[in-house]
């Protein structure tokens, strides 16, 4: 990761110092630059959902709701998940909303993991999930993705070696942020006899759920055979409903471990915040044919942006779901996507994410940079027309 030294801070979060989302972000709005680095959308998510949050504030929803999530919204979450997956969770007791799935995550791991255990993740990993590990005082144990046939995926016999007796979790995200990779159901099969096997608790990070695209299917880790009652179910409505900055988050587990995860949420948050709630209900309930023309507008920009970087000469990785492309920066001449990523807004104006700060093993992920395109066609038109100066 790309760091800097804060004596003020922990040692165990030093490696944490700046987040490259911050240098990158600095550096688009300083050369005034098309930011493809992160991955939030620049339209709104469904309207009527956005009126009933406004509803909700004006019909008093302003104070504390109760710690594990409104009534409402934890049969919505339970609700759809049986319905879409065959999946049955008790709304009371097996569902926790969070603040984001980055509460959910982070308390998850806090809640399961004792310092010193390993938790393996796979890399290029979201940047939260090290964190939330040293945190915890657990130790990261990746496993490497690499591209084969036009997709990243991990070695079987690499995942088996990374297992030891201090394993305690495996964080598994799928489809995978930044890659665009979604399990099979071979490699899912894979990892849940690997858990079923060693007695490991798996944490799934489903935020792109409903985001997969050519008609790819996104299995839910948890319905393998022994994995419902050893995994923690994480999603989001954020990505889901184009509402990033409503931090609104789910856990569905066995009971045992959302008491788990709820003994250390009601000292972090104790809870989320009441409007938000209110609107994710609905719109899990009734916005979800607007999901459907989500997921088809983000295929067309994949592809828009896809064929763009193609044709401008970096090898592309057309992802199967989430918001992001893989670019091979090697075909243009370029070997360190840091590098390149520092110089693009100075080259083209534009920028992106070098994948390598995703990395332990930052070789494994030096020749490729991440860009986003859950972008207006005109953002991702320009975007392209300005990379193709690079040629
Ligand atoms: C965006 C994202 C999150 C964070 O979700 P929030 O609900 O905004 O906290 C977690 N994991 C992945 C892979 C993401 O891309």
């Amino acid at each position: 990761m790309v760091s800097c030294v804060n004596e003020a801070l922990v040692t165990r979060m030093r490696e944490f110092g700046t987040t490259i989302f911050a240098e990158m972000t600095a550096l688009a709005v300083r050369t005034e630059s098309i930011n493809l680095g992160q991955g939030f959308p620049d339209t709104d998510g469904p309207a009527a959902m956005l009126e009933r949050a406004v509803e909700a504030i004006r019909g008093g929803a302003n104070q504390y709701p109760p710690g594990p999530g409104l009534p409402e919204l934890r049969r919505e979450i339970a609700e759809t998940t049986r319905a879409r997956y065959g999946l049955a969770y008790d709304p009371d007791g097996e569902v926790l909303v969070t603040v984001g799935a980055t509460e959910a995550i982070a308390t998850s791991i806090l809640a399961l993991a004792e310092p010193g255990d390993e938790v393996i993740v796979f890399e290029p990993y979201y940047d939260s999930y090290a964190a939330a590990i040293a945190l915890a005082g657990a130790v990261r144990k990746p496993v490497t993705l690499r591209p084969e046939l036009g997709r990243f995926t991990f070695d079987p016999d690499e995942l088996r070696a990374a297992v030891t007796p201090r394993t305690r979790l495996i964080l598994v995200n799928s489809p995978h942020n930044p890659t665009g990779t979604v399990f099979t159901r071979e490699e899912l099969a894979a990892i849940a006899e690997l858990c079923v096997e060693h007695d490991l608790t798996a944490i799934t990070d489903e935020v792109y759920e409903h985001l997969t695209f050519d008609a790819v299917e996104h299995i839910p880790l948890a319905v393998f055979p022994g994995m419902r009652d050893r995994t923690v179910m994480i999603s989001s409505a954020g990505k889901t409903f184009s509402v990033t900055g409503w931090k609104t988050g789910w856990v569905r587990a066995p009971r045992h471990c959302v008491q788990a995860v709820q003994t250390v949420k009601q000292f972090t948050t104790f809870t989320m915040g009441a409007p938000w709630q209110r609107a994710v209900a609905y719109a899990l309930s009734e916005e979800m044919p607007w999901v459907d023309g989500l997921r088809t507008a983000l295929q067309a920009k994949r592809d828009r942006l896809a064929d763009g970087l193609a044709s401008a000469g970096f090898t592309v990785y057309r992802p199967a779901g989430t918001y992001f492309v893989q670019a091979d920066i090697r075909p243009l001449g370029f070997t360190d996507g840091l590098d390149l990523a520092r110089r693009l807004p100075g080259l083209c104006g534009v920028v992106a994410v070098p994948t390598q700060v995703f990395y332990d093993d930052v070789a494994a992920g030096r020749p490729y940079i991440r860009f986003a395109f859950c972008k207006r066609d005109e953002v991702i038109d320009e975007a392209v027309d300005r990379i193709k100066r690079l040629g």
